[in-house]
């Protein structure tokens, strides 16, 4: 079983820290324009905890349940959702996270809004483009999205600030680069078309963070590079499916 101490959590994200500073120096950028989201999917409250004392502040997840129940376990930070958030668990994700990288229907943004609208929560909001078209994955399309904004507009209150994407797998890093400049070119022509202030790009991996960092990336989303091979933590108990209405 892996053991999660701070030291070897602090020597693996002092790696990554370094190599998103050197991407930023070669693209020019200022290294703290970069945010790290470390992923914590599957890893236990251990890990969490021991990334955290290294000074990790931001967390993601991509499970409502698994997020909260965590989060109930774990020192304080900002908790950010990069997976699917299911309609029904609108209200419990407005509870905990203060970041949602992972909005991909319109639907969707009416459902935040109404659940804003009543509890004052007012999350940051992040739409999710599947830049390379394919068929198989979630997100809007690179025409879909257009409507997403202006819908967000619309509404009114929404707290827009960027889009995020997650390529197709390649095995060569630079391979995605294309993909991340196409994201970056895309949030450039929507601000242009829709008068909408979109600073923020979610775009980056552990294989990949740095070609993002040098196309622009302002969070990245890093996983295994941080914690290791992905664990298979789960909550004791799953909330009933009555808690998500
Ligand atoms: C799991 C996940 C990550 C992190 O992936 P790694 O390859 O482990 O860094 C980033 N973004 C999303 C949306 C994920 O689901």
């Amino acid at each position: 079983m892996e053991v999660y101490d701070t030291f070897s959590f602090q020597r693996r994200l002092d790696g990554v820290l370094d190599r998103i500073a050197a991407a930023a120096a070669r693209a020019g950028r200022d290294p703290a324009d970069v945010r790290l989201v470390a992923v914590s999917k599957t890893f236990p409250p251990e890990a969490i905890d021991a990334a955290l004392r290294a000074g990790v502040s931001i967390l993601g997840e991509n499970r409502v349940q698994e997020a909260l129940a965590k989060a109930a376990l774990c020192g304080s930070a900002e908790w950010h959702l990069v997976g699917r958030l299911q309609r029904n668990k609108v209200r419990h994700a407005l509870s905990l996270f203060t970041t949602i990288h992972s909005v991909d229907t319109i639907p969707l943004l009416h459902d935040i809004a109404r659940v804003q609208e009543e509890t004052g929560q007012r999350p940051k909001l992040l739409l999710e483009v599947n830049v390379a078209g394919e068929s198989s994955k979630i997100g809007f399309n690179p025409k879909t999205v257009r409507d997403a904004v202006r819908e967000a507009l619309a509404l009114g209150g929404l707290d827009l600030v960027g889009l995020m994407t997650v390529p197709p797998w390649v095995p060569e890093p630079e391979m995605s680069r294309r993909h991340f400049r196409a994201l970056r070119e895309l949030r450039d022509a929507l601000q242009d078309e829709t008068g909408a202030a979109l600073p923020e790009l979610s775009m980056g991996m552990s294989g990949d963070f740095e070609v993002a960092v040098e196309e622009g990336a302002t969070f990245v989303r890093i996983g295994t590079a941080l914690f290791g091979k992905r664990a298979s933590w789960k909550p004791q108990r799953s909330l009933d499916t009555d808690d998500f209405v």
